[in-house]
């Protein structure tokens, strides 16, 4: 097994070295997962909600640890990776009541009773990304196990060190080995296995796009059950009758939270044409403002991006030409830094209009009336995420029907809740992560006909 380097991308530093999986270590932990699985299907629920709640309990008491490792190695302000590794020790919790609320239904048919069950899908593939690296891994190793099957787990090569903490720590919260195993290798290898792999019946997957579409198609070969939460670019919609300046103080924080490198990034800010120097005026400020630096910095608001390629592909969409309309500062020196950046006016065919930038820059385009703010929305091949600032209730809902989007807010940017389902409209993927429906994406319908006779 080669090492793989893991770096810091505030210090361009090896900060870790762990060893590389690839197919062998792979079909291994398939193997100890389809073992452990008839065992793990058969725990009595109340059981299994305690292993999960035990290990809740476990990641909570590494909090700090958890997030420091995930704060240096993701490059994302401290304050955010604590409050990601809450998410974390919440999704455990939330899911720990589901084995006992599996519920099936009795449907009345002639001669007898049919009943539903159901049932775990066994031995589940999770493929994680490198933006939020621990956080996303439970919103599916949570459900997945809750429902009864076993997990091998995925994380991205540039951050796989949250995950591997994760399978030492369910040893030790009790879950029996093989239940949860850590494949840390590439995607191309590991991930693609786990896709056509005989025995993995279903894989979970975020990431881009293009990797996803892959994904789709190689697991048509088994027939595997496949969720998808891709790539987005959202709309960010202020009307002239929202309140203006706390849509504008609140818009930098709704695409470069985590240096803009988030699925669920607004980073299309469509304003109304008659407001639209008004926002812009306000908006300056709040991205000046923006504290960029040190992720262990209890000051820092924004870190850096996740790698040098990343940061080249988010400078592409900013040419020396590029309009920028207001740009914050970024530190010197070693690390992947890029400034918070909005651009304005941009045609509305720029690239920087139509793709996933994943980085911290935004473009703010004016739209006539309500109509037009619902096509340009719409105008995209993603529809995962979004918010619609007004006052007028009857509007805001309108819109809310009419955007094709997935998750979206009113007069707020926030949308991803533990207890709420989430994932994508369109090419932004498809199946729901959280909330109850998460566990419909893990378990399998069986209808029993139990004849009663006479
Ligand atoms: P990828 O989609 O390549 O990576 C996501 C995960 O998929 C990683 O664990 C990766 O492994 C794995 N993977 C890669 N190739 C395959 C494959 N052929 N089969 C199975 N698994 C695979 O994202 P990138 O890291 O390359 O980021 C590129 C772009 O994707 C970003 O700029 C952004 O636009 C988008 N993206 C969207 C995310 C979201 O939250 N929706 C998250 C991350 C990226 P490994 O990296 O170890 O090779």
């Amino acid at each position: 097994m080669s090492a793989i380097k893991v770096i810091e991308p505030a210090t361009e530093s090896v900060m870790a070295e762990v060893p590389r999986a690839g197919v062998e270590e792979t079909d291994a932990a398939v193997a100890r997962a389809k073992a452990a699985f008839p065992a793990w299907r058969a725990v009595a629920p109340a059981d299994r909600a305690k292993l999960l709640r035990d290990l809740a309990d476990a990641i909570e008491a590494k909090r700090e640890e958890l997030a420091t490792l995930e704060a240096r190695n993701a490059g994302k302000p401290i304050g955010d990776a604590r409050g990601e590794i809450g998410m974390v020790v919440e999704t455990f919790r939330y899911y720990a009541g589901a084995p006992e609320r599996l519920l099936g239904q009795t449907i009345p048919v002639a001669g007898g009773v049919d009943m539903t069950f159901r049932e775990p899908l066994g031995v589940v593939g999770l493929i994680v990304p490198w933006n939020f690296p621990l956080t996303i891994a439970s919103w599916k190793v949570a459900p997945a196990l809750a429902a009864g099957n076993c997990v091998v787990l995925k994380p991205a090569e540039l951050t796989p060190l949250t995950a591997l903490e994760l399978e030492v720590l369910a040893l030790d919260a009790g879950l029996p080995e093989g239940v949860l195993n850590v494949v840390a290798g590439p995607g191309s290898v590991c991930g693609q296995r786990l896709v056509e792999h005989p025995d993995v019946a279903k894989v979970a997957f975020t990431g881009s796009t293009e990797v996803g579409r892959g994904i789709a198609a190689g697991a048509a070969g088994t027939i595997k059950r496949v969720t998808l939460e891709l790539g987005g670019k959202s709309a960010n919609v202020v009307f002239a009758d929202a309140d203006v300046e706390k849509a504008a103080a609140a818009a930098p924080w709704a695409v470069f939270d985590n240096a803009g490198q988030d699925c669920c990034a607004r980073s299309r800010i469509l304003v109304e044409r008659e407001v639209l120097d008004d926002f812009l005026a306000a908006l300056k400020p709040a991205v000046e403002g923006i504290r960029v630096g040190d992720p262990l910095d209890e000051s820092t608001q924004m870190g850096p991006l996740i790698s040098a390629g990343q940061r080249e592909t988010v400078a592409s969409f900013v040419p020396a030409d590029a309009p920028v309309a207001i740009q914050g500062a970024a530190p010197d020196g070693p690390g992947y830094w890029f400034p918070p950046t909005v651009l304005c006016p941009v045609p509305r065919d720029d690239r920087a209009v139509r793709e996933e930038i994943f980085g911290p820059v935004a473009v703010v385009v004016p739209f006539r009336d309500e109509a037009e703010a619902v096509a340009l929305a719409n105008d995209t091949i993603y529809g995962l995420s979004g918010s619609i600032w007004t006052r007028d209730g009857a509007k805001a809902l309108r819109v809310a029907r009419a955007v094709e989007t997935g998750v979206l807010s009113i007069n707020s940017n926030s949308s991803v809740r533990v207890s709420t389902p989430f994932g994508g409209f369109k090419q932004s993927g498809y199946g729901r992560e959280l909330g109850p429906h998460a566990l419909d994406a893990y378990t399998e319908v069986k209808t029993v006909y139990y004849a009663t006779g006479g």
